[in-house]
């Protein structure tokens, strides 16, 4: 999915200043911003007092909406650099085209996983044919310096490995590993992302890495997390230092666990683009409206989204961040 906002701002982020290295309790308040003419996103990251979680960098969380009898999503062709995006459903579905030549449609609690590397444009809509509701997660994640200008590719994985030890607790691993569990997506700094299930009742605990930062978004239910109650469309973040974490459900719910080891690194990010310079943002934005190094996105029917205007003044102030 794309960042649609006319005047996104520039935002510098990462590394350790930030992170927080005990396990502490910070419920993210969600930011609402329009996601073409039917759907409304709640942004949760980046957000006014964290930017990041490891390498998770944004987080939106959309539905449960009602689109039996609208178009549902619909997304034109834009650009990405230095980042990977999840696509994460708990209801409907989405048709995925992307410039490395990618058709698929992505299901619930399968594994959309695109990989921008050093530049890659994709578009995204609800089937002709779409599921009543649509409900999901766009999240992107950071590239490393080392890693950012890999070549693009775009990976689907229907069959991604369960958590099922726990009474109460199915668990899906989207990305990483966790209890033993490893999910086959492909990452490049320690990360992991779980969608977790819980059913009216439960009382569990799950294993954390204590070296990560970690997350919680409640996508549906009641539940409290490390004691903390939450409900649908709150994000916690929970800090480092904790070997697990406890969770109880009210009601039936399903949570995302984000975590990772926090980024070093600084990076620049505006609109769809990561880099590490104002002057690498201000080159992918004249490369992506030239139709220049990108590649093409066939088949969607309508013109490629053309970048915002540039806050100039605020990418030429921050210039080279590290
Ligand atoms: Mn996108």
């Amino acid at each position: 999915m794309s960042n649609l906002e006319t005047a996104p701002a520039v935002h510098t982020r990462g590394g350790r200043e930030e992170v927080s290295a005990r396990p502490v309790h910070e419920l993210l308040e969600p930011r609402t911003t329009p996601l073409g003419e039917s759907t409304v996103v709640r942004r949760l990251l980046p957000n006014l007092g964290r930017r990041m979680v490891g390498a998770w960098c944004f987080v939106d969380h959309y539905g449960p909406d009602d689109i039996a009898d609208e178009p549902g999503m619909w997304v034109p062709p834009h650009p990405h650099t230095g980042l990977q995006t999840v696509s994460w459903l708990h209801e409907g579905d989405v048709l995925h085209r992307d410039s490395v030549g990618s058709l698929q449609t992505i299901r619930a609690r399968e594994l959309g996983l695109m990989t921008a590397g050093r530049a890659i444009a994709h578009a995204e809509q609800s089937p002709r044919a779409h599921a009543p509701l649509l409900h999901g997660a766009q999240l992107w994640i950071a590239l490393p310096d080392a890693h950012r200008h890999v070549s693009p590719a775009f990976e689907h994985h229907t069959d991604l490995p369960r958590i099922t030890a726990r009474s109460g607790l199915r668990g899906t691993v989207i990305l990483g590993e966790v209890d033993g569990a490893a999910s086959p997506g492909t990452t490049y700094s320690p990360l992991v992302g779980v969608d977790l299930s819980l059913t009216e009742g439960a009382s569990v605990r799950l294993p954390l890495e204590p070296d990560f930062e970690y997350a919680v978004l409640t996508m549906s239910g009641s539940c409290h997390v490390d004691d903390v109650p939450l409900e649908p469309g709150s994000m916690l973040y929970l800090g480092c230092g904790r070997r697990e974490l406890p969770l109880r459900a009210s009601t039936d719910s399903g949570l995302l666990l984000l975590g990772g080891e926090p980024f070093d690194e600084k990076i620049v990010m505006w609109w769809n683009f990561i880099g590490r310079t104002g002057e690498e943002i201000v080159q992918a934005r004249t490369d992506w409206n030239a139709g220049q190094g990108f590649g093409t996105v066939h088949g969607f029917d309508s013109a490629p989204t053309p970048a915002p205007e540039l806050p100039e003044a605020q990418l030429k102030a921050r210039g080279r961040v590290r």
